[in-house]
């Protein structure tokens, strides 16, 4: 016997008719690549969308097809998310720091039909184009721009494709199955990896994500992703916040503390989310701006380890709650969210904060396990380490294109992170499995120590590799960038780990840098200081 209820497909097109529906005049301030901040609607982003979709039509691109996006985070890219799956084809989103050469691999693999690109990058797009052989056209997201049609030749500029499209198109309606969006993963090692996610999955995904436990984003929020809108989808926030109606932000290419902390009191932003690395940049603006009454309320941080003492940062100096968040491309991208329990009320500060340091618990929709090197099961005690496995509505199957699942043979997905879990469900990822020290036979976390670092005064920020050892295999180098204006000692830095750490664990050396490489996400390059300074004790 079934269930006598309707059934309607969980289409994203359905996320965007709600917010024009019932939130209709709420705004979306698009700080734009020309400069200057615009203000629309969920309105008129909604009514756009459906423009584009029956403007691509015409242009005689098919369901299904790929359209690539290479964009930062504005409202025209948000128009292209919407109408481009609303419309039945897939949005494919390009992070525009990927080496010429992995950004022939991607849009050549995803066999990209239409190239939107922001103003910024049409001279380097223009001198990509003709191995581009997949592309029949490339939009300019803009009004006409005579030097850019100068530079690609047959270009289209988006304020003009949208007059093409129709007021009255209707959303499609099609099985939720059907794949949605591409995003690949940024691929330090071999090429990157392409995680193709659908209808249901990204509904489920912005429903599940977003609990009271999860994001907990409101229709009364007004809400800045500085994540990019190429980095999973934005961690899906362009999703939630359309289903919730809130108010939204979006950042344009100035990511600078300086610009941030401006477009959060001007725009009065109460969430904000992005990686470690952006918020030590708005930290260092705040500090340096002198700025007290900061109106935002809730960061969502994730992406890369947190600094601990980036929650006292926020909490202590500005009233702002931390939350910490985990997850990957190939996980849509929310597996955990630190929120607390009843349980945690009761105590004190710093037991508080010491929970909300790990990475939290999985909504519901996601399940996770930890196992061992044999494959077994370990126990969620919060001290026992192993491989982080996941699973769950809107986990990977298979990467695009490839013929075999990513699964493992009883259905769950190896994050290649190493963690604990507690008897709650708490997360803590203790590494990424090829970032963990392996010192004579015994593990140190990376994490660990780069946080160490970072809490001391004179250190803006820091990284800790593994530098090939004669005796011990690999020990802990730490590379790290002085704040500005201060100094510190290599045996100082040193120094400060006494008591932090058990002795064998505290790093060898300090390599002090200007900056640490970072890649297009905002997370440090790992491979790249290995490779600068992974000899660095063969050579003591
Ligand atoms: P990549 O960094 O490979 O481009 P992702 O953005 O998908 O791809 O990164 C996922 C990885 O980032 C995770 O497997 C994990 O190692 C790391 N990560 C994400 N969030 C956190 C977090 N809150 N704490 C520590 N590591 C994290």
């Amino acid at each position: 016997m079934f269930g006598q209820m309707m059934e309607q497909p969980l289409l994203i097109s359905s996320l965007i008719t709600h917010a024009a529906r019932y939130h209709g005049q709420g705004e979306v301030v698009s700080v734009e690549t020309t400069g200057g901040v615009e203000r629309s609607t969920w309105a008129t982003v909604e009514r756009n969308a459906r423009r584009l979709a029956s403007a691509l039509g015409k242009l005689g691109i098919a369901e299904n097809d790929r359209c690539g996006t290479i964009a930062w985070n504005n409202r025209r890219h948000l128009e292209i998310y919407f109408g481009v799956s609303g419309g039945g084809m897939v949005c494919h989103t390009i992070n525009p720091r990927l080496s010429p050469e992995n950004l022939i691999y991607v849009i050549t693999h995803a066999e990209d039909r239409v190239l939107f690109i922001d103003r910024t990058f049409v001279g380097p797009v223009s001198k990509l184009l003709p191995r581009l052989t997949t592309l029949r056209h490339v939009v300019v997201m803009g009004p006409r721009d005579e030097e850019a049609a100068g530079l690609i030749d047959g270009v289209l500029f988006y304020d003009e494709l949208l007059e093409t499209g129709d007021d009255s198109y209707e959303w499609p309606q099609f099985e939720e199955t059907r794949a949605s969006s591409l995003c690949y993963t940024s691929g330090t090692t071999g090429h990157p990896k392409g995680v193709l996610y659908s209808h249901r999955s990204t509904v489920l995904h912005s429903i599940g994500g977003n609990t009271v436990d999860g994001l907990a984003i409101a229709a009364r929020d007004t809400v800045l992703p500085v994540v990019p809108m190429f980095h999973v989808n934005a961690w899906g926030v362009p999703y939630v916040v359309a289903a919730q109606g809130s108010r939204l932000v979006l950042p344009g290419p100035h990511l600078d503390g300086a610009s941030l902390v401006n477009l959060i009191q001007s725009e009065k932003v109460t969430l904000a989310l992005g990686v470690p690395t952006i918020w030590m940049g708005l930290l260092a603006a705040l500090k340096e701006q002198g700025v007290t009454d900061l109106c935002l309320e809730r960061t969502v941080v994730g992406g890369s380890a947190l600094p601990p003492s980036m929650i006292d940062a926020f909490r202590d100096g500005y009233g702002v709650e931390l939350i910490h968040a985990w997850g990957m491309t190939e996980t849509s991208p929310l597996g955990t969210m630190n929120q607390l329990l009843a349980k945690h009320e009761a105590l004190s500060d710093e037991e508080k904060r010491k929970v909300r340091l790990g990475q939290g618990r999985p909504p519901y929709g996601v399940d996770l396990r930890i196992l061992g090197d044999e494959g077994e099961a370990l126990p969620w005690d919060g001290q026992t380490q192993g491989k982080l496995q996941i699973r769950g509505h809107w986990i990977v199957d298979r990467y695009f294109g490839a013929d075999d699942t990513a699964l493992t043979r009883d259905g769950w997905f190896d994050t290649g992170d190493v963690a604990t879990i507690d008897s709650d469900g708490y997360l803590v990822i203790r590494d990424r499995s090829k970032d963990i020290i392996k010192s004579g036979g015994e593990w140190i976390s990376s994490v660990d120590l780069e946080g160490i670092a970072i809490a001391h005064p004179a250190i803006a920020n820091a990284a800790a590799i593994a530098a090939r050892h004669p005796k011990w295999d690999e020990r802990p180098v730490i590379v790290a960038v002085k704040a500005p204006g201060q100094e510190v000692e290599e045996a100082e830095l040193l120094a400060f780990y006494d008591g932090k750490v058990p002795h064998w664990q505290v790093p060898d050396r300090v390599v002090f840098v200007e900056e640490l490489p970072l890649g297009g996400t905002g997370k440090v390059l790992k491979t790249h200081l290995r490779e600068a300074h992974g000899d660095i004790l063969l050579k003591d």
